[in-house]
């Protein structure tokens, strides 16, 4: 992969590249097709990376299917997959980690912990194999995408990083490998995210002055269904991700809810 890029550069061609976990979606689609737009070629990576999974997270469960990936990526224009084993990644006696240190600690990284730096760490070495000129992240994982920002500028990095808006299925639900898991009334149940999210920018659109009424209104709606269990709901500002104590500006509302056993995150973001 590393001498494929480094001669695919010395031609001249930009190199678009997508790094995701696999188990594909229309989200991950998304941003391979808007790096076909932009580059000449297209590398996405599969990569179940477990230095972001805790112990109690679904690392082993964690749905794959590398036919099914291949045959959607090549469709959406992907012309090579770097599907690396983790002995490879990370060999024995790896040491080194990359932490944006401020940015992992809010939201996600709470109850989180380690998720954000083993992110940061695989994405810096995808990054060395690649070599890409711009990189595609979603929206759907917005404090990824500030976190990857920042790494990308304090580390010097030589590359583009493109943030993709959120796909969501009919209905609402955020596209997500993880939504495999759920039962048909889970699935149901998973819409109330997006029904606390959008019931959010009404009462910011409405004037609504205090956050506390805002997240009280969203934990109602979260609360009205038996399967649902709020990890944490968050509105803050978009670019630091600190409490957005008043509400002006550009603000990230962000949610993380738990439907039976899986975890969703789901965010909106509004300029105020
Ligand atoms: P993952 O395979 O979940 O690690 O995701 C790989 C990339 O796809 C990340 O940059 C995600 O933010 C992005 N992504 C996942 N779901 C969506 C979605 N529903 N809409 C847009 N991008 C997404």
């Amino acid at each position: 992969m590393q001498k494929f890029a480094a001669q695919t550069k010395k031609c001249g061609k930009i190199i678009g590249f997508v790094p995701t976990m696999g188990y594909l979606h229309q989200g991950h689609l998304s941003l391979a097709r808007q790096a076909k737009k932009d580059a000449d070629i297209v590398i996405m990576s599969i990569f179940v990376n477990p230095a972001q999974f805790g112990p109690k997270d679904d690392f082993k469960k964690y749905p794959r299917n590398l036919k099914q990936d291949c045959r959607l990526a090549k469709k959406a224009g992907v012309d090579i997959i770097f599907y690396p084993a983790a002995n490879e990644m990370y060999p024995e006696n790896y040491q080194t980690c990359v932490e944006v240190v401020e940015l992992s600690k809010p939201l996600c990284g709470r109850s989180r912990p380690g998720h954000f730096k083993g992110v940061t760490t695989v994405v810096v070495k995808l990054f060395n194999i690649v070599k890409p000129d711009i990189a595609y992240f979603g929206q759907k994982d917005a404090q990824q995408a500030v976190i990857i920002k920042q790494m990308v500028s304090d580390l010097n990095m030589d590359l583009k990083i493109k943030v993709m808006p959120i796909i969501r299925e009919p209905g609402g639900l955020a596209a997500s490998s993880r939504n495999a898991y759920f039962s048909s009334s889970q699935r149901k149940d998973a819409l109330v995210l997006k029904k606390a999210l959008q019931e959010a920018v009404l009462m910011i659109k409405s004037d609504e002055k205090y956050e506390k009424n805002i997240i009280k209104a969203m934990k109602n709606i979260i609360n009205s269904v038996s399967s649902s269990m709020i990890d944490y709901i968050a509105i803050a500002d978009a670019k630091t991700l600190k409490p957005a104590k008043h509400l002006k500006g550009d603000i990230l509302i962000a949610l993380a809810v738990k439907i039976g056993k899986t975890r969703l995150i789901d965010n909106v973001q509004v300029h105020i």
